[in-house]
């Protein structure tokens, strides 16, 4: 196993999640975070979930400024390999900002700092938007790639960076994950999703409404050709995703030759909106008001993963279920009603 891990946006939602997963399995980490959508209070809560070697590095790895310093941080730390999740990601925000989203150059900073330590492991947070809508269900790693908006796109380019980086210097052993729909929280309930402002995603959404945050719910269309009409995704646990880019460090040092590989982390269902409110009610025992709106701009009817490549690499797949996500992202929202302002 590798031992010492740069974890960058390691504050974020997905990342303090990966801490912890990664403390759990031993590992040493240095977390590099500018808290531009993160807050401090996550890292101390990292740090009571999962006592352990953490260091932490102040940064933003977009602004060019501070590459030296990030560079002669990793070196110093010594690192055996870094999971890169730092970066914006709000679809609308990239369609309105679409220069704030390509920041290739914090990918860059990375692979430098990455090089400078002789360290050329890696594991990229991508995402399910990089396919097209023109795959069947469930989606594999060869299906099109597509994505609708700057947002995909960025994480699209930089899979392919990446590729290019694997094929220009053979000791480079990289996977990209991408993601399906991380949701639910950490089970002792200490960190979660903290969106700032309205949140976009429809499960932050539906606990701030259950926790009595927001009056009602709108479901963004009920007259796609899904089951109920309304649109189906592959919610993953949050723990289950941190898991996997446990797996896939391990994976990566197992390996006698570089490259970089694609792998899906989703559990290979799907559920509906009107599936998940009612998963979330039951859970919560609150009332999930809600109202059918027009359809959002740029969402497919129906998306989840072909999960087995996961399985066959890493040796992972998802465990918990939609019941465990839905009483685990309300154990965080109940119980941090504002998040770490709380
Ligand atoms: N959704 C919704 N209301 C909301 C947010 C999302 O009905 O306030 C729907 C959205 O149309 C999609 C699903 O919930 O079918 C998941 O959306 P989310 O933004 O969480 O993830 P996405 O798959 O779009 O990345």
């Amino acid at each position: 196993m590798t031992k010492k891990i740069v974890v960058t946006g390691g504050a974020g939602y997905i990342g303090s999640h990966v801490c912890v997963e990664l403390i759990n399995a031993g590992c040493e980490i240095l977390i590099i975070d500018d808290f531009s959508n993160t807050h401090p209070e996550a890292v101390n809560r990292i740090r009571e979930i999962a006592p352990g070697n953490i260091s932490l590095l102040q940064c933003d790895l977009a602004n060019a400024a501070q590459a030296e310093e990030i560079i002669e941080g990793v070196k110093a730390f010594g690192a055996d390999g870094a999971i890169h999740l730092a970066g914006l990601k709000a679809v609308g925000e990239s369609v309105a900002e679409p220069a704030r989203y390509y920041t290739v150059s914090a990918m860059l900073t990375l692979v430098r700092a990455l090089e400078a330590a002789n360290a050329r492991t890696l594991v990229f947070s991508s995402s399910a938007t990089v396919y097209g809508e023109l795959n069947d269900n469930p989606v594999k790693e060869d299906g099109k790639t597509g994505p609708e908006n700057p947002y995909g796109r960025t994480k699209l380019f930089i899979e392919e960076i990446l590729k290019d980086l694997s094929r220009g210097n053979e000791n480079w052993r990289i996977v990209n994950l991408r993601y399906f729909n991380p949701v639910g929280a950490h089970p002792s309930g200490r960190i979660g999703e903290d969106p700032n402002g309205v949140p976009n995603n429809l499960f932050p959404f539906i606990a701030q409404v259950a926790v009595g945050r927001r009056d009602k719910l709108m479901v963004f269309g009920d007259d796609y050709t899904t089951r109920d009409g309304t649109g189906v995704r592959d919610y993953i646990h949050v723990s289950d995703l941190a898991r996997g880019h446990v797996a896939a460090l391990d994976y990566l040092s197992a390996q006698k030759t570089g490259g970089a590989t694609d792998i899906n982390l989703g559990t290979g269902t799907g559920y509906s909106v009107l599936e998940a409110i009612s998963a979330f009610k039951r859970a919560s025992n609150r009332d999930i008001p809600y109202e059918i709106a027009p359809r959002r701009d740029g969402d497919v009817a129906e998306i989840y993963a072909n999960a087995e490549l996961a399985k066959t690499l890493l040796g992972w797949r998802a465990e918990k279920t939609i019941e465990d996500m839905c009483a685990d992202h309300w154990r965080w929202q109940s119980d941090n009603p504002d998040g770490y302002e709380s």
